[in-house]
């Protein structure tokens, strides 16, 4: 399918005017890297799986490593997941890439905790495409587009100036991201143009509801040890408005839960199906001194989580944002966090 949204919905203004710009440093390169981010989730893994087969049906060599994180067995049956080469970045050589397109990613540690060792000896220069409303244009070139909802949805238009052929593989990819960092088209930055692409993508992508049922149903025996540890552990602050689940490092070690164990449905997210839990946190210690929160929000306007996770380090959107926090332990961290809340929100 050749598809061109313009015709119906329109390519956003920063979309339209880069394209051309970044076709011309595709064009004059041979070899391009793409990554997938630490803890990766669909929209990080199939944007980079969509490019990948983009750039390929330009002619250039493309190679997406995993980066920081194992890909979880979720997302293994995303077209083209078997051919991410399972290294991170200090597992490749620099110099065998003479660009690289940075997707999804706010920041530079976003890119990889290792990022800022080698920065600044990068043989090649970084193109940075994103959404997050927090993104501190990093790269030679920054595309980002915080009125959509995706990176994939940005692809989407991308490719579409670009005109390139919407594949199988391509659709798929970019349809799985677009649905899960929507919501499955709930959260707010949904739009018409959202479906519109959704409905083209899903025409050739036929498979679609079969990538979406697979991905949640790849859960682990451990995956369900995790959630019920984590649902089995929920505190309330201020006055029952923000809900607070954790889960110790002693209780994974216990239970033999591995980071590969906690993918598909955040903890988070069933915290804010609570009628009247307006902010929702879920921390995980990882390891003592390393803890993994997750944010969400029933209300973007007067309680916007993004702010929460930027003053713990982290960053992402409104209604859905994270930090990893260091050096603290679990009581020390919920005691800073619910302190943070009461200090940023009306309640
Ligand atoms: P999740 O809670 O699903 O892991 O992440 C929700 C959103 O927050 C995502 O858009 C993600 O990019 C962002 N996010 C999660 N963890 C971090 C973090 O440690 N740092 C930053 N800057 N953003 C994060
Ligand atoms: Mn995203």
């Amino acid at each position: 399918m050749n598809s061109t949204a313009s015709d119906t919905t329109g390519i956003a203004p920063e979309i339209q005017k880069l394209a051309p710009v970044i076709l011309a440093e595709i064009q004059t390169a041979k070899s391009i890297l793409l990554h997938c981010h630490p803890s990766p989730d669909p929209d990080s893994v199939g944007s980079a799986l969509a490019m990948k087969f983009a750039l390929e049906g330009m002619g250039k060599k493309a190679t997406v490593i995993r980066g920081d994180s194992p890909i979880p067995e979720a997302f293994m049956h995303f077209p083209g997941a078997t051919t991410i080469s399972m290294k991170g970045f200090a597992e490749i050589n620099h110099a065998d890439f003479d660009l690289f397109i940075s997707l999804d990613c706010s920041s530079p540690d976003r890119i990889s905790a290792e990022y800022a060792s080698f920065a600044q000896n990068l043989p090649f220069k970084v193109i940075n495409i994103d959404h997050h409303a927090s993104n501190v244009n990093f790269g030679s070139i920054n595309l980002v587009e915080r009125t959509l909802p995706a990176t994939a949805q940005i692809l989407y238009e991308l490719f579409t100036v670009w005109n390139v052929t919407f594949t199988r593989e391509i659709s798929g990819n970019l349809f799985i991201g677009m649905y899960t960092d929507t919501g499955g088209f709930r959260h707010t930055g949904t739009t018409v143009s959202t479906f519109m692409a959704a409905s083209r993508l899903a025409a050739v992508a036929t498979d679609f509801p079969d990538l979406i049922s697979r991905m949640y149903n790849s859960n682990t025996p451990a995956t369900l040890a995790f959630q019920g540890a984590a649902l089995s552990n929920i505190e309330t602050f201020l006055d029952g408005r923000l809900a607070l689940s954790s889960v110790s490092h002693a209780v994974l070690k216990q239970k033999n839960i591995t980071p590969a164990d906690m993918g598909g449905v955040q903890i988070s997210t069933i915290l804010r199906s609570v009628k009247g839990w307006n902010i929702d946190v879920e921390m995980v210690e990882l390891a003592p001194g390393l803890i993994k929160m997750s944010l969400r929000s029933q209300d973007e306007k007067q309680f916007d989580v993004s702010q929460l996770a930027l003053a713990f380090g982290g960053g992402g959107h409104k209604v859905a944002s994270g930090a990893t926090i260091k050096g603290l332990s679990l009581d020390e961290a919920k005691k800073q966090v619910v302190a943070k809340a009461k200090e940023l929100y009306t309640l």
